[in-house]
């Protein structure tokens, strides 16, 4: 694994609906978190930062339009996927004349497979490496497909918790990371790990980036955590 997969938030009032979405983004590689409504839904939000959120339309009390607009206004969530479903063309329609700021929409009955192509398109874009594509920052290549690293055209020898490390600070250059969510990437959620952990494998990469020559890219931040460049 590349790094820790990313998770997807599927908010529909359907049970089994629900699960079958469950089940295929499970079978994707996905991690999987369930909203029945709106008010779990924002929760889980925040709770867990997913990655992507497939949003139903139809929902009781809070719609997913109104839940769309929720993320899309704060912008902490904002930059999070929505692939929205709806049961007609028509509410699609609506949808984007709503301008709700949703990414992407999907007519009932859908196809799970044009549904998962839409959500690779998605997460390619915000999650790349944990997509497998290749990442560049300055004169460093990762290519996570390949699991390699390369910096000035010279190819490196990373540790496993070194290049998902990497992975994670390639795909948010300039982004501060805290170590909590270091360590929520890196090493994922249900693992205890000490933070000064971080700090180890962080010194590593470090040795590991500069050990052909070259500046030291990471840069940490005091009293917070690490940011690349
Ligand atoms: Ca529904």
């Amino acid at each position: 694994m590349a790094q820790a997969q990313p998770c997807v938030l599927v908010v529909e009032d359907e049970g089994a609906q629900r699960e079958v979405l469950k089940y295929n983004l499970e079978a994707e590689g996905f991690s999987v978190v369930l909203a029945e409504n709106g008010d779990e839904a924002m929760l889980l939000v925040a709770e867990e930062q997913p990655d992507l959120i497939v949003l139903d339309w139809m929902l009781p009390n809070v719609s997913g339009i109104e839940i769309c607009r929720r993320v899309k206004a704060d912008p902490q969530t904002r930059q999070i996927p929505i692939i929205m479903l709806s049961a007609r063309s028509e509410e699609v329609d609506r949808v984007r004349g709503l301008e709700t700021g949703a990414d992407d929409y999907v007519v009932k009955p859908y196809s799970v497979v044009e549904l998962m192509a839409r959500l690779r398109t998605q997460l390619r874009r915000t999650r790349p490496a944990s997509m497998g594509e290749r990442l560049s920052y300055a004169d460093i290549i990762l290519d996570a497909g390949e699991h390699r690293v390369f910096r000035g055209g010279q190819a490196l020898h990373l540790g496993p918790t070194e290049f998902r490390l990497l992975s994670t600070l390639m795909e948010k250059p300039g982004r501060v990371w805290t170590r909590e969510q270091l360590l929520d990437r890196v090493w994922g959620r249900d693992i205890y790990v000490d933070t000064r952990t971080i700090d180890v494998h962080v010194g590593r990469l470090r040795k590991a980036l500069m050990a052909n020559g070259g500046d030291n890219p990471v840069r940490t931040v005091r009293g917070t955590g690490y940011a690349l460049g």
